[in-house]
Order: structure tokens, then C-alpha cells, then sequence
């Protein structure tokens, strides 16, 4: 079913838009099955669980780190990793930064920003944001490209919701690009609400459940 599901999905979504095939809790045989289906970006959230998986699978997946990632966690990624979704505050980019200085690499992140109305979500506001947005105008992560943003909705069933939560960051993506060429990136969507995502805007998209089936425990 796995390389029917993706193969689905890849029938509806645009082709500008990336899918990232969320592969947490699940066994790397597999990720295999969708990496023999053509599908090479893989998401994970936690660190041991993507380093593992990391060191056993085919060394062209491209691996996105797609949950909240600790501090003290980044050196064990920052070797392989290819883009950070969830970077959401200024101790944690600067210890990327320096991470990938002694990997002697620069490390793509995307800035995640809170737009759901939940409070256990997380993300940068507006002012967290602004501060690290002044400290890269001025070049302080030498190591470090911030290529976009990311943002989760809120679990809801309201569409409107969703749908103004997903625009509000699209906005606010349009005009960091403006500023910022590096900006190609607005990653937001995921198995429920992707089509959503991508009618305001999203370009990548994280799916999970609807490729690989339920997960067996809430992460
Ligand atoms: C688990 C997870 C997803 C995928 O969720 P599904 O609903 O299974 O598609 C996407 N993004 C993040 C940050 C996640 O933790």
C-alpha cells in the first residue's frame, strides 16, 4: 500500500511542491519499500530514531529533522542532516550554527513559527523571530542558510481555521522573501490538511499516516 499511497498523493499535489514521507515510529523495511517507489525525502523526530535509521538505510535519502530538536542533540545530526524544519529559538540556531561549523558544512533550516491557537505547539512569535531575523541580516550564523519557514496548524476540524492559520504564514513567507533570496521553502501541511496547505501556499509538505498507515503511538 505504501507505494500506492505515495503515488496517489503525488497525483494531486503540484509539481513545485515536495513531499516529505514522514517515516517516525516506523521500521526502515518500510522506508525501503518507499525509497524503491522513487521517494528519496524521508521525515523524522526524533534524533536517535533518524540517526539509526540514518546509518542502516541508502545514503542519498535526504533526511529532514521535522520535530521540536534539543540543543544538546544537534552534533548528532548535524553530520547528515539535510534540512532542519523546526528551528524555533536563538540558542537552538546558534548551536546548529555551530555544529555545522565543526562538520565544516552549512545546514539548511527552515524557521518554525507558532500559528496554531494551541499553546503545545510550538514556534517562534513574532518578536522571537524578528530578534534572529535582525542578528542574520547582519550575518552572525555563518554556517547556517535559513531557507524558509515552517508552521503546524492547529488539530481542529474548523477548515477556516486551518486555512487562515496556513495563509497568516504564507504572508508573513512573502515578505521575508522579499527580503531574503534564500527563501524558497514554506513547509506546512500534513496528512490531514495538506491540500488545504498547499491552496495558501506551501511547498513542502510533511506526510505520515496517509503513506505509511496509523502510527501505534501518539508522537
Ligand atoms: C508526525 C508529524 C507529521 C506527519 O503527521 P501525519 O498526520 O501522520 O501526516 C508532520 N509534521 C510533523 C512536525 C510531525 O511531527
Amino acid at each position: 500500500m505504501i507505494c500506492e499511497n505515495i503515488k496517489s498523493i503525488k497525483k494531486v499535489i503540484p509539481n513545485n511542491v515536495h513531499l516529505v514521507a514522514v517515516s517516525k515510529t516506523k521500521p526502515s523495511s518500510d522506508i525501503l519499500i518507499a525509497y524503491n517507489c522513487g521517494q528519496q525525502h524521508f521525515g523524522e523526530n526524533k534524533v536517535q530514531e533518524l540517526v539509526a535509521k540514518y546509518e542502516e538505510l541508502p545514503k542519498d535519502i535526504k533526511w529532514h529533522m521535522i520535530g521540536h530538536l534539543q540543543r544538546n542533540k544537534v552534533k548528532y545530526i548535524a553530520p547528515f542532516v539535510y534540512l532542519i524544519h523546526g528551528v524555533d529559538n536563538l540558542k537552538l540556531l546558534k548551536e546548529v550554527n555551530k555544529q555545522a561549523r565543526k562538520s565544516e558544512k552549512i545546514i539548511n533550516i527552515l524557521l518554525q513559527i507558532k500559528i496554531a491557537k494551541e499553546d503545545t505547539k510550538f514556534g517562534l512569535s513574532k518578536e522571537a523571530l524578528n530578534e534572529i531575523i535582525a542578528l542574520y541580516k547582519e550575518n552572525t550564523f555563518q554556517n547556517i542558510n535559513i531557507v524558509g519557514l515552517m508552521g503546524m496548524a492547529t488539530n481542529t476540524t474548523y477548515q477556516t481555521q486551518i486555512s487562515e492559520e496556513f495563509s497568516s504564514l504564507h504572508k508573513l513567507y512573502q515578505e521575508l522573501k522579499e527580503q531574503f533570496p534564500s527563501f524558497t521553502y514554506l513547509s506546512m501541511g500534513m496528512s490531514g490538511d495538506y491540500k488545504l496547505a498547499i491552496e495558501q501556499g506551501s511547498n513542502i509538505i510533511r506526510v505520515g499516516s496517509a503513506i505509511f498507515g496509523m502510527r501505534n503511538y501518539i508522537q
